[in-house]
């Protein structure tokens, strides 16, 4: 493991898509390598292994990293189980993994020195792959089934290194055809294009143990040269209610798909920098892990709920993650309290209002207990009063349930009374982060995004500017009133 002191330093890029081009690839190869596994003849007892070169050809066509090359040496394996005549083919779920990830050994020395012509690398892997996998097969074999030393030093050893001489030979004949249709299918990525930064071997500590740790971190979206966020530093400690705000398109939405590692893993791109979540890299964490750190609420929840009835939606979520019926039934009925749709679990999800729509959306996301809770414009579909009862239950989850909150909002008067800190993003960059009245008071004296500030402040402001002096500033009316009384 090699230690990150500089994350400022560190690149990730991932091509959109590109995480499933060494499926599809892989699967296709694999099925001709099962046909031909099958209907080939052998000559004098020895055939090619057909599923090592389909295999090794896919493995260079996508480059897949070691974990997912050992899921395409274990597909093989599993194939190789229910075809194979072998006295012990059991032996397939150790050989075929080692020799898949040979191969993609082969393909990452490969991808650092470039060396002869590109017929090059299939020759190598097609014969150190099958070398590998069929000297751990047959000492296995040798070991389970007992077999003299005779038959498994000259019988044995000679018919391995002759069938990978043979796959030397096969693995690029396959390489070349499948190269040329695979490419003109667009199913392959561009030549030296990285499909995904690999962060495994990097050991990367987050400067403080806060909740979120956002360190020097830049974006951008696919091929672009413009960063959506630049060299953004935040913390999130816990128990924070931290509310985001800025003009369209400032890159709030960006950095909270940072938050749940969607930026970058789901949409492709450049990241420089590092976010942490819960001491945790999003590089190095699969979304799906994250989600159970970090729940993250959409604007648009509606298409956040897939099943017919409340109950159904909440247990969806908790099922999906292994949870037991009497886990779900147990955590159902917390998780209802929390957002107060108790006694609604059987109504059917098209019965309910667009506040209750988006309780449960909460519902379904806090059901796998997440200790975070990030919201990307929760109210842009909410009237007022449906905005400060959402303001008023995400305020009880932070108070009462100890959920840190982070809330992206430009509808900033419903949701200050509960947070207490805000920051400011300005085109891609954090601008100010802060207790409340201090963001407010930046964006007002610097005039930036003056319109989302409450009519109330800018009151304050303007009374302050004219010389009255209250005790504190007026964030809501209640504290205006209180000001008023004491003045
Ligand atoms: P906000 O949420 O503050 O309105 P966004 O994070 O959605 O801002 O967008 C920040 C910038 O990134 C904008 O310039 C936007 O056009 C760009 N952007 C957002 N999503 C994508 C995407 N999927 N692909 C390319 N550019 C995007
Ligand atoms: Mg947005």
């Amino acid at each position: 493991m090699e230690r990150i002191q500089d994350v400022s330093k560190l690149v990730y890029t991932h091509v959109q898509g590109g995480q499933f081009r060494w499926v599809t690839v892989s699967t296709l190869m694999l099925a001709l390598g099962t046909i031909l596994h099958l209907v080939s003849p052998s000559v004098a007892g020895i055939t090619p292994n057909w599923m090592i070169a389909t295999y090794c050809v896919a493995i260079h066509l996508t480059r897949p990293n070691y974990r997912q090359s050992l899921g395409i040496g274990l597909v093989a394996a599993l194939i190789n189980l229910m075809t194979s005549k072998s006295a012990f083919p059991y032996a397939n779920l150790l050989s075929e993994p080692a020799g898949a990830l040979t191969c993609a050994f082969v393909v990452h020395i490969f991808s650092k020195v470039k060396l002869g012509s590109h017929m090059v690398p299939p020759v190598v892997s097609g014969f150190f792959s099958t070398l590998v996998s069929g000297a751990i097969f047959v000492t296995i074999l040798f070991y389970v089934l007992a077999l003299p030393l005779d038959v498994y030093l000259k019988g044995m050893w000679p018919l391995v290194l002759i069938i990978s001489l043979c796959n030397a030979v096969v693995t690029p004949l396959l390489y070349v055809p499948a190269q040329r249709l695979f490419a003109r299918r667009g199913y392959l990525p561009n030549a030296d294009e990285v499909i995904s930064s690999d962060h495994s071997q990097y050991e990367l500590v987050p400067a403080t143990d806060a909740k979120i740790s956002i360190e020097h971190f830049s974006y951008y979206y696919g091929s672009q040269t413009k960063p959506a966020i630049k060299d953004v530093n935040l913390v999130v400690n816990d128990g924070d209610f931290l509310v985001i705000t800025g003009p369209a398109g400032c890159g709030k939405s960006t950095l909270c798909m940072a938050m749940i590692g969607a930026v970058p893993k789901f949409y492709g791109g450049r990241m420089e920098g590092m976010v942490y979540v819960n001491g945790k890299a999003t590089t190095q964490a699969e979304i799906s892990e994250l989600a159970t750190e970090i729940g993250v609420v959409l604007a648009d929840y509606d298409t956040q709920l897939v099943t017919m009835t409340v109950a159904e939606e909440v247990a969806f979520a908790m099922e999906n993650r292994g949870y037991t019926p009497e886990q779900i039934k147990e955590r159902s009925a917390i998780v209802f309290k929390q957002v107060g749709l108790e006694g609604k679990e059987d109504r059917k999800i098209t019965s309910l209002s667009g506040g209750q729509r988006q309780r449960l959306a909460i519902a379904s996301v806090l059901a796998t207990n997440p200790s975070i809770l990030v919201l990307d414009e929760p109210t842009s579909s909410l009237d007022p009063e449906g905005t400060e009862e959402l303001y008023r239950l995400v305020g009880s989850l932070n108070k009462e349930y100890g959920i840190t909150v982070v809330v992206i909002d430009h509808d900033l008067h419903a949701v200050l009374p509960y947070a207490n800190r805000m920051a400011l993003m300005v085109d891609g960059e954090l601008r100010c982060d802060d207790v409340p009245e201090k963001t407010l008071r930046y964006m007002y004296i610097n005039d930036i995004y003056v319109d989302a500030l409450p009519s109330i402040f800018t009151t304050y402001m303007r009374l302050e500017a004219a010389g009255y002096q209250f005790e504190a500033p007026w964030l809501s009316v209640e504290a205006a009133k209180t000001g008023l009384k004491v003045s």
